[in-house]
């Protein structure tokens, strides 16, 4: 995500200052703030982090820059329509590929059938009950990979910090997010469960936790209506008062403000994954109309640099390969924007031996392509040459009718870009270009001479779209997630007020030191003398707030 254009100046003034007095630090600059404080007591953290020593009270500032309004109210349409009108996130974000259970052929929509798990409940709606098995399998395999979730899991188990939390959520359905999910029923939470997007549900991962009693209300390949529908099943029901919100996207949020004003009111807090989401809690909270406490954990360094950077910088080769099976060694390659999804996806690219160049619009962002060894041209320079084309900007028209026009036969184009904004598709649907579907997710865009661009996803996001991303990235992200809703749930009451927080660097920390174990990897401790010399307590935080990584 682009950095506030106010973040930069504070930040310079920051650095001035010795480590040691980062405690002050927001209070010196909290004059400054665009948006309300959050502030964070981490000396009274939730048992659940015992192990973590406390230190003293941090703040974190926040710029509320987006326009983005919250009001954004969807519209309901035909019931089997799929419609790519719902919101961004929920089409435009993620489209797993990985159901291997798609059941194309069972056209009877789950919301026209009553299923029952073994244990007599009927709360739920799932594809098909009878998948939960085979989808208990998935969610096996991905535990395999996701041990620091699973080590929080049992270090928290007996305290059971989330006990009498019931938690909303609205994320993608996949083993992935099952092993999140059930990480927080061990640790005591109810939780009821729908899909942020309508085309990434595991069918058999939505079974099996159905089977083993989380209420999930989603399937691939939701209509609008239905996505809608699944999202009012999953807060409202019967004499069950939600109390925490997980989200993806801020649909299920942005419903329940909407529609149940009274049960958002009494909601502890919100954990919003997304850069839209993010952006719309922001933009309530400018507004003066959030009333609760909420945790923006898409800009946690443990989020923003791994997700973004190396879950790219391997899922980036994947998409490619899945999709057209093209040889990289040789081959030129131009990636627009060269933030933290396109540094990975340059770093990946240019160790299979491609040659690779970079368009950028931050000198900085520049001039860090050119330290690394790559060329930083404008796309028009490049566009006739290049082999494939690859957007992570985050930005629109990157790529316009005009530059697909000029491009070579044969040239792929794709989006690693949050939306299918990137790449200005819409321009390719005209009477004189013929579409050509050569396989799922492929199509062969065909100009009058006969020349051929290999368009992939439609210009949505490629790695979600047409192949899988690393797990043990989901585990960091997740286990981010899980503390986030641990520190909320427990926070006493002031320590959160309404408004929206980033999550304190020594939670960061912990999460970054859990994965470390699957490493076998050993940090070195600070001596007292080191620790005088930095200002540092020895056991963390070890950087600042305005530290980059
Ligand atoms: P970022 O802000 O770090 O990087 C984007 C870069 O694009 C910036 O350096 C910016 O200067 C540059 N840019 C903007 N407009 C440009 C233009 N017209 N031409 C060239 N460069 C331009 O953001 P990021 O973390 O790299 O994320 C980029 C996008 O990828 C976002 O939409 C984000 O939501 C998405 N994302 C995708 C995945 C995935 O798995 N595919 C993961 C994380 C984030």
């Amino acid at each position: 995500m682009s950095e506030p254009a106010g973040e930069a100046k504070l930040e310079v003034k920051q650095a001035s200052k010795e480590a040691k007095e980062s405690e002050n630090v927001a209070e010196k600059y909290s004059a400054m703030t665009v948006s309300k404080n959050a502030e964070v007591n981490m000396g009274e953290l939730s048992p659940a982090f015992s192990a973590v020593p406390t230190h003293k009270p941090v703040k974190k500032i926040q710029f509320v820059e987006d326009k983005q309004e919250f009001s954004r109210f969807p519209t309901k349409t035909g019931r089997r329509s799929l419609s790519r009108s719902i919101s961004q996130s929920s089409t435009d974000s993620y489209s797993s590929a990985a159901s291997y259970t798609d059941s194309s052929d069972d056209e009877t929509s789950p919301r026209d059938r009553t299923q029952v798990n073994s244990k007599g409940s009927s709360d739920f709606c799932v594809k098909n009950i009878k998948q939960a098995e085979f989808g208990r399998r998935e969610i096996e395999i991905a535990e395999q990979d996701m041990s620091a979730l699973i080590s929080l899991r049992k270090r928290a188990h007996s305290e059971k910090p989330l006990a009498g939390a019931k938690i909303v959520g609205c994320t993608h359905i996949t083993a992935q997010t099952a092993v999140l999910i059930e990480t927080l029923v061990a640790l005591g939470a109810q939780c009821r469960w729908t899909a942020c997007n309508i085309y990434s549900t595991q069918n058999e991962v939505a079974a099996a936790l159905s089977e083993a009693g989380v209420s999930v209300f989603a399937w691939k390949g939701e209509s609008e209506d239905d996505f809608w529908w699944c999202i009012d099943h999953c807060i409202n029901t019967e004499g069950w008062q939600p109390n925490m919100i997980l989200d993806d996207g801020g649909d299920l949020t942005h419903w329940m403000y909407k529609k149940y004003p009274n049960v958002f009111k009494k909601i502890r807090g919100i954990v919003e994954e997304s850069v839209t989401g993010v952006h719309r809690l922001y933009q309530l909270s400018k507004a003066g109309k959030l009333c609760v406490p909420a945790m923006n954990v898409n800009d946690s360094v443990t989020k923003q640099k791994f997700d973004n950077l190396y879950c790219c910088r391997e899922s980036i080769l994947d998409g490619l390969k899945r999709t057209t099976d093209v040889m990289f060694g040789g081959k030129q390659v131009v990636v627009c924007g060269y933030g933290e999804v396109g540094k990975g996806c340059c770093a990946a690219l240019k160790a299979l031996g491609a040659i690779v160049y970079v368009t950028e619009i931050d000198p900085i962002c520049g001039l860090q392509a050119c330290m690394d060894g790559f060329k930083v041209v404008k796309l028009n320079e490049v566009v006739r040459l290049v082999d494939i084309t690859i957007t992570c900007t985050g930005n629109k028209n990157v790529v316009t009718r005009d530059q697909l026009d000029r491009m070579k036969n044969g040239s792929i184009v794709c989006n690693m870009g949050h939306s299918n904004t990137e790449i200005d598709v819409a321009s390719l649907r005209t009477p004189e270009l013929t579409w050509e579907r050569v396989r799922s997710q492929v199509d062969h865009v065909i100009w009058p001479d006969g020349k051929r661009v290999i368009l992939l996803a439609e210009g949505r996001l490629l790695n979600l779209s047409c192949s899988t991303v690393p797990t043990f990235v989901l585990s960091i992200t997740a286990t981010t997630q899980a503390l986030a809703l641990i520190e909320l749930y427990n926070a006493p009451e002031g320590r959160y007020k309404q408004d929206v927080y980033l999550l304190p660097k020594k939670m960061d920390e912990y999460v970054a030191s859990l994965h470390l174990a699957t490493f076998e990897a050993h940090l070195t401790e600070l001596t007292d003398e080191q620790a005088k010399y930095l200002g540092l307590n020895k056991n963390g935080p070890f950087k600042p707030n305005y530290y980059r990584y």
